[in-house]
Parts: C-alpha cells; sequence; structure tokens
C-alpha cells in the first residue's frame, strides 16, 4: 500500500513539472500556443507565471519578426532590379523582377540558379564570388535585355550563399549609344561648312579675290557655307536647349494668329516656287501652350512643305477643335513621304534623301525639334503620307480652357 501511495503521489507531484518541460520544449520549437498547467498555489506557481511570461514575450517577438520579414519582402518584390539568394546554387528566394528579367515565366525560387539565368556568366560570376569571398559583377545579354549582374557572397566561407542582383541597362545603354551618334553627327556636320569656309577663305587670299569673277563665285560659297553653318549651330542650340529640361511658358495662342504670322514670313520663300499658301481654319481655335513653340512648330512644317513641294505646287494649314485637342495639320502637294521612313523622320539628323536635303539647305534638325516642342507643350505629332500624294503632318494640341 505504502508503494502503491508512493508512487501516485510522485505521479501527481510531477505532472505539473512534465508539463512544464513539455511546454518548454515547445516553445524552444517557437510553439507559443502551447498550454500551460494551471496555477495550484504552491511552489510551481512561480516557474508558471516565469514560463507564462516567457511565452508571451516569444510571441510578441515572433509577431515583429513576422512584420519585419513581411516589410523587407514588400521592398524587395516592390524593386525594380532582380534581387535572389543562392544557396548551394538553387535559388531560395527570388523577387518577381528577378524572374522577369530572366524571361521566366513564373517563379524563380527553387530553381537552380544555372537553369533561372540561362548565360554561363552569372553561374560562374557565384563561384568565383564564393571562392574568392569578393564582390563580381558581369554585363550579360539576357532576354533580350541587356544586364549587369553583381553577386555579392553572404555569411562564413562554408556558407555557400550569394546575393544576386540584376539592374536592367537597356534603356541607359540605347541613350548612350544615341548621344554618342547625335555628337558624331553633328561632328561631321559642322565639319563640312567650316572645312569649305575655311578652304575658300585660303583660297582667296592667296590670290583668287584679285580676279573679280573668281571673287563673286567664292564669296557666293562662302556666304552659303556660313548660311549652312549659321541654321546648323542655331538648330544645335535650339536641341541642346530643349534637352536640357525645356520648360513651356504656357499662354493661350490663338492658332489664326499664329499660323498668319508663320505664312506672312515664309511667303518670300513660296513666291519664288510659285507655291500658294492657303489657311483654313474654320473657327477661332485656340491653343494652351507656348506662344513661340506653336511658331516654330508651324515654321519648321511649312517651310519643309515648300522646300520639298515642286514649283507650282501647294500647301495648305488647317486646324480644327477634337475634343480636348486642337489638331492643326500641314498639308503639302508634293512627292510624299515612302511609309518605311515614317517611324524615323522624327530622328535627329534622320532624311529621306540625304544629298536633296542638304541640297535644299535642311539640317535633318527641323522634325526633331518640332516633336520635342509639341511633346514639351503636351502634345503630339504624327505624319500620313504617300509617295506621289503629298504629305501631312498633324499636330495636336491641348485645346485652350
Ligand atoms: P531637313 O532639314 O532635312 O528638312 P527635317 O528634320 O525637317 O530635316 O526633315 C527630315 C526629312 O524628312 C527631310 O530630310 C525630308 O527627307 C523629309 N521631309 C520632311 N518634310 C517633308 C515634306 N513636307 N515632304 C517630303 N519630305 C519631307
Amino acid at each position: 500500500l505504502v508503494l502503491f501511495l508512493g508512487t501516485t503521489l510522485s505521479r501527481w507531484l510531477t505532472r505539473p513539472i512534465l508539463a512544464m518541460t513539455r511546454a518548454a520544449r515547445a516553445m524552444s520549437r517557437a510553439d507559443v500556443e502551447v498550454l500551460l498547467p494551471p496555477p495550484a498555489d504552491d511552489e510551481l506557481d512561480d516557474l508558471v507565471n516565469t514560463l507564462d511570461t516567457l511565452r508571451n514575450q516569444l510571441a510578441a517577438r515572433l509577431a515583429e519578426l513576422r512584420g519585419e520579414g513581411r516589410k523587407l519582402r514588400a521592398i524587395i518584390n516592390g524593386m525594380s532590379e532582380g534581387v535572389a539568394l543562392v544557396q548551394d546554387g538553387v535559388i531560395s528566394v527570388a523577387n518577381p523582377a528577378f524572374a522577369r528579367l530572366c524571361g521566366l515565366g513564373g517563379d524563380a525560387e527553387g530553381r537552380a540558379i544555372r537553369d533561372a539565368v540561362r548565360v554561363p556568366a552569372v553561374g560562374d560570376a557565384i563561384e568565383s564570388a564564393l571562392a574568392t569571398r569578393t564582390a563580381a559583377s558581369r554585363d550579360v545579354q539576357l532576354a533580350g535585355r541587356a544586364l549587369v549582374a553583381t553577386v555579392d557572397p553572404l555569411g562564413e566561407t562554408a556558407a555557400k550563399q550569394a546575393v544576386v542582383v540584376l539592374i536592367d541597362v537597356t534603356e541607359p545603354k540605347r541613350l548612350e549609344r544615341l548621344r554618342r551618334e547625335f555628337v558624331a553627327n553633328a561632328s561631321h556636320e559642322l565639319r563640312t561648312p567650316v572645312a569649305a569656309i575655311v578652304g575658300v577663305a585660303e583660297t582667296l587670299a592667296a590670290g583668287a579675290a584679285d580676279d573679280p569673277e573668281a571673287r563673286s563665285s567664292f564669296l557666293e560659297i562662302l556666304m552659303r557655307h556660313a548660311q549652312r553653318l549659321s541654321r546648323l549651330t542655331s538648330d544645335l542650340l535650339d536641341i541642346a536647349r530643349l534637352e536640357a529640361g525645356y520648360k513651356p511658358r504656357v499662354e493661350v495662342v490663338e492658332v489664326d494668329r499664329a499660323v498668319d504670322a508663320v505664312l506672312g514670313t515664309l511667303q518670300v520663300k513660296a513666291e519664288p516656287k510659285n507655291i500658294t499658301l492657303e489657311k483654313k481654319l474654320p473657327m477661332p481655335e485656340r491653343v494652351s501652350a507656348e506662344r513661340a513653340a506653336v511658331e516654330q512648330i508651324l515654321t519648321n512644317l511649312v517651310d519643309n512643305a515648300i522646300k520639298y513641294t515642286p514649283a507650282g505646287g501647294r500647301v495648305a494649314v488647317r486646324a480644327e477643335t477634337r475634343g480636348s485637342r486642337v489638331r492643326i495639320t500641314v498639308e503639302d502637294s508634293g512627292p510624299g513621304i515612302p511609309k518605311e521612313h515614317h517611324a524615323r523622320l522624327f530622328e535627329r539628323f534622320y532624311r529621306v534623301d540625304d544629298a536633296r536635303s542638304r541640297e535644299l539647305g535642311g539640317t535633318g534638325l527641323g522634325l526633331a525639334i518640332v516633336k520635342h516642342l509639341a511633346l514639351a507643350n503636351g502634345g503630339d505629332i504624327a505624319v500620313e503620307s504617300e509617295v506621289g500624294k503629298g504629305s501631312r503632318f498633324i499636330i495636336s494640341l491641348p485645346v485652350a480652357a
């Protein structure tokens, strides 16, 4: 009986201790839902209370950590750069941008890095970064885009963990190429008239100035190239001003008056070619834009129309309001522009017929300036043209309230 009572008593006494041991083990596994024995008004109450406080603190810390984790995940997911954590050659964490930049349809997590990034350079960079414990970076071409991949080893040498960041540099590279092309084109364009002016001036100085006939023909060449140089520098300065963050001083511009001013100035160019300039404005259209910009847009378009239209032709300017926009059209009866050139017409120095443009004194910058001005003034530009059927340039600008 003593043995039986002793065993029962000891079981009864150790039950709460066993329950607390179980609870402490569960807490060590971050399980904070575990039940603690109820208080029994004895010496063990203190221990139960301490365990309860510990459990509550653990629960609060865990909730905090989960919140931090969610925040970090949201930041990584919101990044436009691709970020991935690679462990033993497998992607353990990756943001959606990483999958997108790799050209993957679905998620990148769980895939082998060499399978997700289908250029060996990135896998090789990871291995070299892990071996040397220094960051590595590679320029790669992936899914049709130019990327810079940087790899940073993480943690201890044995960890074999690295962070891979993919940065899309397609657009900066394209802009850099355009800038380089522009500088090369501009220097080439400037070199021709400058060389001609220097050559003619040297010839004149060497004695040609004494012969009246030679003098006048050389002076005429000098004048032509000086004018070309002046047009080029003025257009280049315009482009530079527009690209340096031009902000239009918007005002209410009466299209009718702007068209009159432009046609009035360009009449002298139309007359020798017997080209009729027409204005067809049914309503007193008003746009919200910078007056000088509207006039320059019209000047460049009408000037081109006169330049490329053969003698006896016709150039018409129309305007009409459509909803919140005013469409201004400059139409000519000239040779038209083949469709394949339409998309590139507004690029700097793009010409359909190089020789013809130069012969007519073109700089190749007129339409690029027009497009810049139209966009900066809240508008846009389009071209409609067919070979043999004339050209139509359509500018749309915001209507004035
Ligand atoms: P350019 O100074 O050479 O005229 P632009 O930028 O003004 O340069 O025009 C680009 C090219 O577009 C011209 O070289 C020309 O080939 C073509 N173009 C522009 N306007 C017309 C037009 N009204 N009719 C035919 N071709 C045109």
